[in-house]
């Protein structure tokens, strides 16, 4: 498989391979989730549970003590509404106190309120005849409050039904806080009352979350225990924790995967474009070889047969020979060039000197061609040049590489301009023709080695890729940088600038 399938093909296996990853791992995240969960209740009902046991312990303790007093004192003759009072003093845990004798009276409160009124009522509703005889302990539920009903008996007025009101302020201030205090854990404990609202919490709440609430025993009625978690510790923020985390890497992954596919696709191209180019190459500089070759020995064997009686023709056919016998010259020097480059053998030899001797020489063994070709060559060379470093053949086989190129890429407008200027100390030597120019989008590529733009060759220009590479080659060995502009159509023009010393 070739082109960009293959890459492709694997990306595609190597995604769909991360999705079944993923997916595994998002169902082994969702199983961790649900134990973790499953076992945070469990942890979290041990201790809510524990939680309201120990408070409903505390509770009936507490609870004991007041009664256990109250009878004490109720055995006493003089048992009255002062040692009631007193007994008050010492539990503050019940706010209100309520006697009643087997026949009915009320002992205490002395003067009662239409709120105790109903106390009362609710107390002789509840307790039985059996109450008064087996005694025993309620816990009533009268207008939202906790009565403790029980019987106190050994009193010398005979049993008494004794209501103790509980005061849930009290409650919380006294029992929950002393119950509960030494709670631990990053979880938040709550008491909650009958009608919902929070009495007592171990911390405060902010942004935790609710996970169970358990009820109390009979001391508490329609209380309960709430546990919180803190937030982001709840085994579901962790998990979207997790699933993040390992969503962030599969994506990095996947887009180093791509990356490096791409990377290779690319080099893999690449490679192969260049086996392609150097195939052209051979193939061209072949050709490019034979070409002159043919015409030396054509001439060659026709003037070795003294068919040419003319001395005019005569000198016509030697300057032939010269002329592609430079060009052979030329051609080979910069495959030997080229080839010296690629190994990094090049040497220059770069000393100061003058550019104008070297335009003039390029020009010279370029005059014949170009008078036959039909170019009118404008050549202007400034006064002023500085001597610059430079190594003269090197320069030379630059230039006749652009000279070269402006001939082969003209068309019917057959105009060259050499120009050498003064820039900053150093000079710039310029190549325009008028020929068919170079396309913005191929500047930066025509200075590769083998690189041809595709019209060159369609339109039957022969040439081996490899002149503006040594061009670009040779400028850069002289610290200076190669130019191209111009328009498509309109001509191009290579400007070698050279710096001074
Ligand atoms: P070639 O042997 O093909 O001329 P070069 O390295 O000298 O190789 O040039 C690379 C390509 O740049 C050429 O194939 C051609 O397409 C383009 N090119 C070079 N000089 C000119 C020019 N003066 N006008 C238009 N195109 C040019």
């Amino acid at each position: 498989m070739t082109g960009p399938r293959l890459p492709l093909l694997i990306f595609g296996v190597v995604f769909a391979a991360a999705l079944v990853l993923a997916a595994l791992g998002y169902l082994s995240l969702r199983r961790w989730e649900q134990a973790a969960e499953r076992q945070l209740r469990e942890q979290a009902r041990d201790a809510a549970v524990m939680a309201a046991e120990k408070v409903e312990m505390a509770v009936v303790r507490a609870e004991q003590d007041g009664i256990a007093d109250i009878q004490a004192a109720a055995l006493d003759p003089a048992f009255g509404p002062e040692a009631v009072e007193a007994w008050r003093s010492r539990h503050p845990l019940f706010d209100a106190v309520y006697l009643c004798g087997r026949d009915g009276r009320v002992l205490y409160p002395v003067g009662w309120s239409p709120e105790d009124g109903l106390v009362i009522a609710a107390l002789r509703a509840e307790i039985s005849q059996g109450f008064w005889d087996r005694g025993g302990r309620r816990h009533l539920d009268v207008g939202g409050r906790v009565v403790l009903a029980t019987v106190l008996q050994g009193s010398p007025r005979g049993p008494l039904l004794v209501g103790l009101r509980r005061d849930d302020r009290a409650l919380g201030r006294d029992v929950l806080d002393r119950a509960l205090a030494a709670t631990e854990g990053r979880s938040a404990l709550v008491v909650v009352d009958a009608s919902g609202r929070s009495v007592w919490a171990s911390r405060p709440l902010e942004s935790a979350a609710p996970v169970l609430t358990v009820p109390f025993g009979e001391a508490l009625p329609a209380w309960r225990v709430a546990l919180y978690e803190p937030a982001g510790l709840a085994p579901r923020d962790m998990v979207r924790r997790q699933a993040m985390t390992f969503m962030a890497a599969f994506a990095l992954l996947l887009g180093l995967i791509g990356t490096g596919l791409v990377a290779t696709y690319r080099l893999q191209r690449r490679e192969s474009e260049i086996a392609r180019l150097k195939s052209d190459f051979v193939a061209n500089v072949s050709h490019d070889l034979k070409t002159p070759l043919s015409l030396i020995r054509m001439f060659a064997e026709t003037l070795e047969m003294d068919r040419v009686p003319d001395e005019v023709r005569r000198r016509e056919y030697y300057a032939v020979l010269t002329r592609e016998s430079e060009r052979l010259t030329r051609l080979i020097d910069n495959v030997l060039d080229f080839s010296r480059i690629e190994s990094g053998r090049q040497r220059y030899d770069i000393a100061p000197g003058a550019v104008e001797p070297v335009v003039h020489e390029v020009l010279e063994s370029f005059r014949h061609p170009l008078h036959q070709q039909g170019f009118a060559v404008d050549v202007s060379i400034a006064p002023d040049l500085p001597d610059v470093p430079l190594d003269p053949e090197a320069l030379k086989q630059a230039l006749a590489n652009l000279l070269d190129n402006a001939m082969k890429y003209s068309a019917d407008r057959r105009k060259i301009a050499v120009t050498a200027r003064r820039e900053g100390d150093g000079v710039a030597l310029e190549v325009a023709d008028e020929g068919i120019g170079i396309p913005m989008s191929e500047r930066e590529r025509i200075f590769e080695k083998f690189y041809r733009i595709g019209r060159s060759e369609t339109q039957g220009r022969r040439g081996s890729g490899v002149g503006l590479a040594l061009v670009k080659h040779i400028v850069e060995a002289h610290g200076g940088r190669v130019t191209v502009d111009g328009a498509p159509g309109a001509g191009s023009r290579f400007t070698l600038h050279l710096p001074g010393a």
